[in-house]
């Protein structure tokens, strides 16, 4: 880990207690993407730390979208986009996925993902690893495979990345 890099993003990240609802610490990156600059580093982190080893991005909406079209334009990989429920046209893999209450749904596009494709999944922020573990999913239902997860930080305690294991997960903060 780039240490001048997570000292960045702890200075950036904002915390909300008791958002969206009672009990949550809500991390808000806002700050980060006011920042071309931590982007544009925290891209290249990402990059690095798969030693560039991936064909694709996979980024999962909403600010997954955001750190992946920067990790796709400053590595020079083909994004595809990880939807929430009903905003892909077209015939979609999906894969649903809980949540603390009830459930939710991600989609891709079928053909955004290729065959035999490493694919690097993106997200601003690890918790249970629920959402991320469904976009790795719809990765091998796309027929291509999990290079690695990336995100910004990671919260501790709740085990994400043990939910990920055995495939890699990097995180930053
Ligand atoms: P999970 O599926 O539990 O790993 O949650 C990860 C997803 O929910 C990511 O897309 C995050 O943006 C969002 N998320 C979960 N917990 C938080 C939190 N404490 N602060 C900000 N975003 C969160």
């Amino acid at each position: 880990v780039d240490f001048g890099l997570k000292k960045e993003l702890e200075e950036q990240i904002r915390v909300f207690p008791d958002f969206p609802k009672q009990g949550i610490l809500f991390q808000d990156l806002t700050p980060v993407f006011q920042n071309p600059e931590t982007v544009n580093r925290l891209a290249e982190s990402f990059i690095s730390a798969f030693d560039g080893k991936f064909d694709r991005v996979l980024a999962v909406e909403a600010r997954g979208f955001i750190l992946g079209t920067a990790v796709s334009a400053v590595g020079g990989r083909p994004l595809a986009l990880a939807r929430k429920k009903g905003k892909l046209p077209g015939e979609v893999h999906r894969a649903d996925y809980s949540l603390e209450y009830g459930t939710a749904t991600l989609e891709v596009q079928q053909g955004t993902l290729k065959q035999g494709d490493q694919v690097l999944v993106v997200d601003d922020l690890l918790a249970t690893g629920g959402t991320l573990s469904a976009a790795g999913e719809l990765v091998v239902t796309g027929g291509a495979k999990v290079a690695g997860y990336a995100v910004a930080a990671t919260i501790e305690g709740l085990d994400g990345a043990e939910r990920l294991s055995p495939t890699p997960v990097f995180s930053v903060v």
